[in-house]
């Protein structure tokens, strides 16, 4: 049995540290911050509550299994509940659109606002389907590691996966109205890319959303990071709260331990990192222990968009929002543009709101909502001036909703945060600023995320979003799947 450090307590960093604690190993995980989640965190103000991070959980037949081989069952830790209506979108000219689980519900909504979209909605989908079909078993749930990993990858498969051309030229030529082109390349946000930039590939996206279902979890998205944190105390985890791991030491490329951030070396022969993998390569090993080929990677990789919050304790419930709403924006092209090639806020942004107090009256006081607001940002760059701009920025966000139909916002506000992408770093060290590792922007960059193991320095593995196979809370899960195959390969 190892003795084992878990450097982070995101959903990769608490998923691993269950599998370990699950097959014995002695496993502590020590997180910088006062509590567990990482980016999937919550705020509670005055009565309101809010998840600060994730609001949509899909392909939660992912997280089953996780529970299934730490020999739990879900449903004793998470009560998920199924969304029928996935999500309303407005679009600038009034327009109004309900997206429903059920295929036959939306296709009437498509007949009343794009009927020369319909036949096309049902094809898409299945072309969607298959190309899961050609990812989910030799992509996603492959390590990708060895050559025997590799060796799994049917060629002929990845011919089929329209990896040729962009997101947004396959919608272009499938779809005839503007409303139904925006909708479906707003999925390539899901892992913080541009759908003008990314493959073509990313179209797998709504599949998973609109075939095998959206999801909300009863007391928040947070009840996840509660529920990882409660498996792993009852498989032994130990964890420790506001400490921050500073290094990891070793000798011969072999981990020996860590040091925190007080100076206490903690001796180890396996650590997990779940710290984003630009800072683990770039921060967190140094010394005879620095990777330089790997840091120059992964400080070269374009990271993912990162993204704007408002947190809004309203005074009054408004009627156009449901459980998830957008409000798209008068030049979707623009707002990428101004995302991924000008790296500057967009002033015309997509304006996505969650308002969990549609679905749970307990997370507002009564007659009241609690609005989570997010819009992308660009990832941090030279340019980025955050604690200047937040609060104009803030105004303009507020500002487009109340002319987008939620009247009084601005007045109705009771209780208001904000985070930042320069937040994202202070708080979470994720890279840049970037909230789904790195950006599927190229052709080959989803085999280009580092691997679940570091390749020249024995006892070390990587979870989390920044790692193989992505961002977002299913590939997040695998990702600690992955580690831990890597590591039975080695030690067991
Ligand atoms: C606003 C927002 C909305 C999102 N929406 C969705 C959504 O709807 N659906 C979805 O599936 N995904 C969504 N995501 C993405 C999802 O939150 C992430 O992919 C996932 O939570 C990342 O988990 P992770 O394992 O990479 O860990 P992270 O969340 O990055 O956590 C890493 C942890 O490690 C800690 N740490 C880092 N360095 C150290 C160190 N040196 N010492 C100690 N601790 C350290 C950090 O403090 C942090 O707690 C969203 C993210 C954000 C921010």
């Amino acid at each position: 049995m190892k003795t084992i450090i878990v450097i982070g307590a995101g959903i990769g960093g608490l998923s691993a540290a269950a599998l370990l604690a699950a097959k014995g190993h002695n496993v502590t995980v020590i997180e910088r911050n006062e509590r567990a989640g990482g980016k999937m965190n919550e705020f509670r103000q005055n009565g309101f509550r809010f998840d600060t991070g994730p609001s949509l959980m899909t392909m939660p037949f992912i997280l089953a299994d996780l529970f299934k081989s730490c020999g739990k069952d879900l449903v004793d830790y998470l009560n998920l509940i199924p969304l029928d209506l996935l999500c309303r979108y407005h679009y600038a000219d009034g327009t109004v659109f309900n997206c429903y689980s059920d295929t036959e519900k939306t296709l009437q909504e498509i007949r009343r606002i794009a009927p020369e979209d319909a036949d096309a909605y049902v094809g898409f989908l299945s072309y969607s389907k298959n190309i899961y079909e050609r990812t989910a078993g030799s992509f996603l749930e492959n390590p990708l590691y060895s050559f025997s990993d590799f060796s799994n990858l049917n060629f002929f498969d990845l011919l089929k996966i329209d990896a040729l051309t962009t997101v947004s030229k396959r919608i272009d030529r499938v779809f005839h109205s503007d409303y139904m082109r925006m909708f479906f390349k707003r999925f390539t946000t899901y892992n913080g890319s541009s759908p003008y930039l990314a493959p073509a590939t990313l179209n797998v996206i709504p599949h998973v959303e609109l075939t095998l279902g959206g999801y909300y979890l009863s007391g928040g998205l947070y009840s996840l990071a509660s529920a990882l944190v409660r498996l792993g105390t009852d498989l032994g985890v130990k964890y420790h709260y506001n400490e921050t791991v500073k290094n990891i030491t070793g000798k011969n490329r072999t981990v020996h331990g860590i040091i925190t951030g007080s100076g206490e070396e903690i001796a180890c022969n396996v650590v997990f990192s779940n710290s984003d993998a630009a800072e683990t390569y770039s921060h967190l090993l140094s010394g005879p222990m620095a990777d330089k080929a790997m840091r120059r990677k992964v400080e070269k990789a374009e990271p993912s968009c990162s993204g704007f919050v408002l947190l809004l304790g309203t005074d009054r419930i408004f009627d156009s929002l449901g459980h998830h709403t957008i409000f798209y924006s008068g030049d979707y092209r623009r707002e990428f543009d101004d995302l991924f090639v000008h790296k500057r806020p967009s002033e015309d942004p997509t304006i996505y709101v969650a308002n969990t107090s549609h679905t749970e009256t307990g997370h507002a006081p009564a007659g009241m909502s609690n609005l989570f607001v997010l819009v992308n940002a660009p990832y941090l760059t030279n340019q980025s001036d955050w604690e200047s701009e937040k609060d104009d920025y803030a105004s303009l966000i507020i500002r487009q909703l109340e002319n987008r139909g939620l009247k009084g916002l601005g007045d109705s506000i009771r209780v208001k945060s904000i985070i930042t992408p320069a937040e994202f770093y202070e708080k979470y060290r994720s890279n840049r600023g970037s909230i789904y590792g790195t950006s599927s922007n190229d052709r080959l960059s989803a085999f280009r995320r580092p691997s679940n193991k570091a390749r020249n320095i024995n006892g070390l593995y990587l979870t989390g979003g920044s790692t193989h196979p992505g961002g977002g809370i299913p590939l997040t899960v695998l990702s600690a799947r992955h580690a831990v195959t890597l590591f039975q390969r080695d030690f067991e």
